[in-house]
């Protein structure tokens, strides 16, 4: 059997709003888990106190509560219907009224963290492949000289808010309730700037450009960004500053392109060399190195040249660069080369098609091609 609400309370069964209330806050006050950290008992004694108080402060419930006892306010408090959320929600505002700042929730600090920022720095691969130390210069916001920080004048000092005298808060009666909001003046900070610094208008912090130095780790690539601590904007009154993330994009090369670790280059060789092979310099990010072309290379051939390609920026060994050749057709032929090449291709006419196997094969496809095409019977 539940015990009787009045019981819990201590209030005789005639007891006005006001004497409920008032033994109510002090039974809430004893029992309240902040208090009695770890204490079970009292916890329990709370949930008691507060379901007691829900019924017998609630005009409707408390008659039925009269008339019919547990059975009548089933469901109403403590009951299976009872969300420890509406709970919070009805007692929520009760708890702020009476104990105030000292729940932590009263008076708001002035400071405010600094806003983060983001830097774009354009890189050249070399500059992403080795690493590199970049002086930027970034617009932000820094702590006004003038006044500090605090954006009070010079001489003069903040004051407590004029409507809600310091308290940051303010009430608003609500029939039964008294309920605390965060004031409007002072937006809960219970302090007034009523002479404000005219170098910052108050805000504690001027917009400057600063120099920064930006160490780029080697192996850094588009996307990735890099996170400077407390770079950002500075805090407003006195908060932290925000961070600065500079944004990393690589600019195209003349040369190279990079797909993850990899780095490709298309690398032009002669006709001749593409037949008779040969030796190649090829262009790798420290330095040249020898490329052997076999004989008889076709263009499009990719070369892999293991471990010149990148670094990676969190370690591990680095990637390939992969040189891709194309055979360039000769140009600005003199007479004397033109007959040579004439009778080169003679030469080559006379060994059938055995010299140019790709170009057999594709004309074959080409030729069935169109015989299927052609009707049948013409
Ligand atoms: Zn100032
Ligand atoms: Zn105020």
């Amino acid at each position: 059997m539940a015990e009787d609400y009045y019981a819990i309370l201590g209030v005789a069964r005639n007891a006005s709003e006001a004497e409920i209330k008032r033994a109510f806050r002090k039974l809430a006050m004893k029992y309240h888990p902040d208090r009695n950290p770890g204490d079970a008992k009292a916890e329990e004694r709370f949930k008691q106190v507060k379901e007691a108080y829900e019924v017998l402060s609630h005009p409707q419930k408390r008659a039925a509560y009269d008339q019919f006892g547990h059975a009548g306010v089933q469901g109403a408090a403590g009951g299976p219907g009872f969300s420890a959320e509406t709970f919070s929600d009805i007692f929520g505002e009760v708890f702020e009224d009476l104990f105030g700042v000292g729940r932590g929730r009263g008076r708001r600090t002035r400071a405010r963290k600094g806003a983060d920022l983001r830097y774009n720095l354009e890189l050249t691969l070399e500059e992403a492949v080795a690493g590199t130390e970049v002086q930027i210069q970034v617009p932000t916001w820094v702590a006004c000289d003038e006044c500090g920080g605090n954006g009070v004048a010079p001489g003069s000092v903040l004051t407590a808010c004029g409507l809600c005298h310091g308290q940051g808060v303010v009430r608003i009666q609500q029939g039964f309730f008294s309920i605390q909001q965060t004031c409007p003046n002072c937006h809960g900070t219970g302090q007034e700037n009523r002479h404000p610094c005219l170098k910052c208008s108050g805000r504690g912090r001027i917009q400057r450009t600063k120099k920064l130095v930006v160490k780029v780790p080697p192996g850094v690539d588009s996307g990735d960004r890099i996170r400077l601590a407390g770079e950002g904007e500075a805090g407003e009154h006195g908060g932290p500053p925000g961070d600065l993330y500079v944004q990393i994009h690589v600019k195209e090369h003349p040369i190279f392109t990079r797909e993850g670790d990899n780095l490709y280059c298309e690398v032009p060789i002669s006709f001749t060399t593409a037949a008779l092979g040969g030796e190649l310099e090829v262009p790798t990010l420290d330095g040249k190195v020898t490329l052997k072309i076999p004989p008889e290379t076709q263009t499009g051939t990719s070369f892999r040249l293991r471990e010149k390609g990148v670094r990676p920026v969190r370690g591990g060994s680095p990637g390939d660069l992969i040189c891709r050749v194309r055979v360039e057709t000769p140009v600005r032929l003199t007479k004397e080369q033109i007959e040579l090449l004439r009778k080169l291709d003679e030469s080559l006419k006379g060994g059938g098609q055995r010299h140019n196997p790709q170009a057999h094969g594709w004309f074959d496809g080409v030729k069935q091609f169109f015989e299927k095409l052609r009707p049948k019977g013409h």
